[in-house]
């Protein structure tokens, strides 16, 4: 028996008694009528865009209760507590819950009390004959992206979800996700069966957001005055790489009176949970994360998230910038970065496990977020277009405000391939960045007297530019696939690219360095 559509409450009336909003927002209300209709619907809205309301609206509208597939089970709790503010009934399945607790949500979804049920991916399985005994009124599949292998974000549980349009054809399914190039798109669609599904793709772009990406030199001092010039008082999100960066990072900001929490996975599970919600409930505190934190996380008013490591992908930094500004309100992505990031990043995909297509696939990722840091162009143009959208240069970034200088940087590309290959030809050595700006800066170091490297014909011809803008050569040659670092210690190779340079054929235009805020910051190496 299906309902007449007139017999079925209307959205709009949904949206303003259930959440109070007089109006749907951007493609809202076109994807939730699809929904109710019974349709398919593949939907890319960037974070904050409203997401949840796509489904949501859509369960309450349509008889029985909406089904939402999602990996954040340490928010399904949140989620569930705010829908029973506003007075749905939701509830969840995951590993996390008691028999009882089980068994309860098992009886109120039969017996037709719930509006909305979540459920973790590994449990879409054993949940499958209770699903069959209740009434579905959607699928919903959030974080789509999960499903994709290329993508940054792969969760193996999430390719038994095309088991759901075997299972269940009749039912609508709706796949949600804030970030998707063509290419994971497309894999989404093929992989959940997704391939009749209307595509809703809103613009990525967030022009409340202030793009910026700076050189690193004392990193936490950098953040220190962001914080203090442009977002004293404010809530932020810090990212850092590893666990220990977290608590130094925290500690420091603490130390220099900014109100800051530590989040990562192997903190006491109590205390993370007790730091997640004071930073949602409590006014301008800065959560130090790694990127463990955040999915999911409905804060509207975190003005900067700062990253002081690089990040792996260009999806991953668009989405964890995209947690600044969900109000709309003026704010701040930045980012500090430096030749260390790339050289123990390469060495962290030299590393990882699986196979040669998996690396490449990492390695292609990291490339497109160095061409990022390293643009002399608009970077809202560079990262739309990452996600094939088209855009005119923003005003608002580092690039547009301050257009970098340029220079030809050919001769010391040269110079510096030209050393690493006498090196690797004439003596069968390799070395790290560090001692290769020795040689060109004709330094007397001990590795150089021991080594003869004051012999070599490349020994002190560098000598025009400083360490600093030797590191940024480095860093921007290896950022266009002129040089490679390759194992533990970071040493540097060329590439088949590098040819053309050395040759004399290819020109390198390079982006000329910021000048350093103070002279200490200079002691201290990218
Ligand atoms: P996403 O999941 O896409 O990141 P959410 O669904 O969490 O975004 O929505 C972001 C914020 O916008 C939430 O606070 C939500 O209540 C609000 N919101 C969504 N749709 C509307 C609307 N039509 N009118 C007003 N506020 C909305
Ligand atoms: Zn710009």
């Amino acid at each position: 028996m299906t309902p007449a559509s007139s017999a079925l409450p209307d959205k709009l009336g949904v949206l303003e008694k259930t959440w109070g909003y007089s109006s749907f927002r951007g493609q809202q209300e076109q994807i939730i009528q699809t929904v109710i209709d019974g349709g398919d619907a593949l939907v890319l809205m960037p974070t904050g865009g409203g997401k949840s309301l796509c489904y949501q609206v859509p369960a309450l509208v349509r008889d029985g209760t909406g089904v939402v597939i999602s990996p954040l089970i340490a928010l399904m709790q949140d989620q569930v507590d705010a829908l029973a503010a506003v007075g749905v009934r939701a509830a969840f399945l995951n590993s996390t819950q008691s028999p009882a607790d089980r068994s309860a949500v098992e009886a109120a979804f039969l017996a037709g009390e719930l509006d909305l049920l979540y459920l973790a991916p590994e449990r879409l399985r054993a949940a499958a004959g209770l699903l069959d005994r209740g009434r579905i009124a959607l699928f919903a599949i959030d974080e789509a992206h999960c499903v994709s292998q290329w993508g940054h974000d792969f969760r193996p549980e999430y390719l038994g979800l095309s088991m759901i349009h075997e299972r269940w054809p009749s039912v609508p399914r709706i796949a949600l996700t804030a970030t998707a190039t063509a290419a994971t798109r497309r894999e989404i669609a093929q992989r959940l069966d997704l391939g009749d599904a209307r595509e809703f793709v809103s613009s990525f772009d967030r022009p409340n957001i202030q793009y910026r990406i700076e050189t690193k030199a004392q990193p936490l001092q950098q953040l220190l005055s962001l914080i203090r010039t442009e977002h004293s008082g404010d809530a932020g999100i810090v990212y850092c790489l590893s666990r220990a960066s977290v608590e130094k990072t925290a500690e420091f900001l603490v130390e220099n009176g900014v109100p800051a929490l530590p989040y990562h996975a192997g903190m006491d599970s109590t205390l993370r949970a007790a730091n997640q919600s004071r930073f949602l409930r409590e006014d301008g505190l800065v959560m130090v994360a790694t990127i463990a934190f955040g999915m999911g996380i409905d804060k509207p008013d975190v003005r900067f998230v700062a990253h002081l490591d690089l990040p792996k992908s260009v999806e991953g930094y668009y989405q964890e910038t995209g947690r600044a500004g969900r109000d709309g309100l003026p704010s701040t992505a930045w980012l500090a970065y430096g030749l260390q990031d790339v050289v123990q990043q390469r060495r962290m995909i030299d590393q990882s496990e699986g196979d040669l297509a998996h690396r490449r696939n990492l390695s292609a990722h990291l490339d497109a977020m160095l061409a990022l840091c390293e643009t002399v162009t608009c970077r809202r143009v560079q990262l739309l277009k990452y996600f094939g959208q088209s855009s005119q240069e923003c005003g608002n970034c580092d690039t547009c405000l301050a257009p970098p200088e340029t220079w030809d940087g050919t001769v010391a590309a040269q110079k510096l391939l030209s050393t690493v290959v006498r090196l690797d030809r004439e003596r069968g050595q390799k070395f790290g960045a560090g001692h290769i700006i020795d040689i060109l800066l004709g330094k007397t170091t001990d590795r150089i007297t021991r080594g003869r490297h004051d012999e070599l014909t490349t020994y002190g011809i560098g000598r025009d530019l400083s360490e600093q803008e030797w590191r940024a050569v480095v860093r921007q040659l290896l950022a266009r696939g002129l040089l490679a670092v390759q194992g533990e210690y970071g040493i540097l190779v060329i590439t088949p690219a590098s040819a053309g340079v050395l040759g004399g054929g290819e020109q390198v235009l390079l982006r000329r360095e910021a000048p350093r805020p103070s002279k200490s910051a200079r002691r201290a190496v990218a």
